[in-house]
């Protein structure tokens, strides 16, 4: 598995880097050890910022590379590592709004930690934002995702249990798991729009954006990508968001998957310079 799946993303590039460092700090820092809630380990490496234009997509998906070496018994991971990925590593997943709007997206949710406070920072600079919840978590919090909806925010399908090597799975397999995740959230908002599917860790293949379409999703990655799942610290996210945002832009932040109480606090510097600069939006339930 392993070696296919490095061999769908080049794997020069990806076999070149090592896990262990990140995994080391990250366990340093006790993200992983917090009793509540899963914790995405991180499995993907980051991909360094150097040489890539802001918010330009370029370079290669990392995201799925890990997978079936990882130490974690979830085969969960992080987002992020996919942000410079290659248009045909995409499959033609979108990037961007398509228009001027700038949206904020959050993954890997819901949190009862960092979601209620991040709904709380978005409803104070009335803004609204896309969140893209993981099926598990949808299931065990039905009320945050009542809370996302009823606050005017859109959803997106983020997987049952943030499986990066999803889309290496059988057509069927993808179905099942993309198709549960909607009922969980549907058990919590049986009216709201799932119209939107971001494959965990970016990690795009042609199956995974092929049932997600048939499923009525439209595949959703980013453009500015500040790494926050990595705590970088809340003055680096925000730097990284407001350096690179432009219009059109999708910005992947974390409400859940460890400590994320940096991107919340990034997000309460950011959304006075963001909201003044930019319109933002929740993706649209209606993507054309
Ligand atoms: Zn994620």
């Amino acid at each position: 598995m392993t070696a296919v799946v490095a061999a769908l993303l080049g794997s020069a590039y990806v076999l070149g880097r090592s896990l262990v460092p990140d995994q080391t700090q990250r366990h340093a820092t006790g993200v992983t050890t917090e009793g509540d809630g899963p914790h995405y380990a991180d499995q993907t490496p980051e991909e360094p910022p150097t040489g890539a234009p802001t918010g330009t997509p370029t370079g290669t998906p990392t995201g799925i590379a890990t997978a079936g070496q990882s130490a974690g018994p979830t085969e969960a991971g992080q987002d992020g590592s996919g942000q410079s990925a290659s248009g045909d590593k995409l499959f033609g997943a979108h990037t961007e709004t398509g228009n001027a709007r700038l949206a904020l997206t959050f993954d890997d949710g819901p949190d009862p930690r960092y979601t209620p406070q991040v709904l709380a920072i978005l409803r104070e600079y009335d803004v609204k934002a896309t969140f893209c919840v993981v099926g598990e978590n949808a299931q065990d919090h039905p009320d945050l995702i009542q809370a996302i909806v009823a606050d005017g925010h859109t959803l997106c399908n983020h997987s049952w249990h943030h499986d990066v090597s999803l889309g290496n799975k059988s057509a069927d397999q993808i179905r099942a798991d993309l198709v549960r995740t909607n009922e969980a959230i549907r058990s919590a908002v049986p009216d709201a729009p799932i119209v939107w599917y971001r494959q965990p860790g970016g990690a795009w293949t042609y199956p995974v954006v092929s049932v997600s379409q048939q499923l009525g999703m439209t595949p959703l990655h980013w453009s500015v990508d500040p790494s926050d799942w990595q705590a970088p610290g809340a003055s680096k996210i925000a730097a990284t968001v407001l350096a690179q945002a432009e219009p059109g832009a999708v910005v992947l932040m974390h409400d859940a998957g460890g400590d994320r109480q940096g991107t919340v606090d990034a997000l309460r510097r950011i959304l006075p310079q963001l909201s003044a600069r930019y319109e933002l939006e929740a993706l649209p339930t209606d993507p054309t």
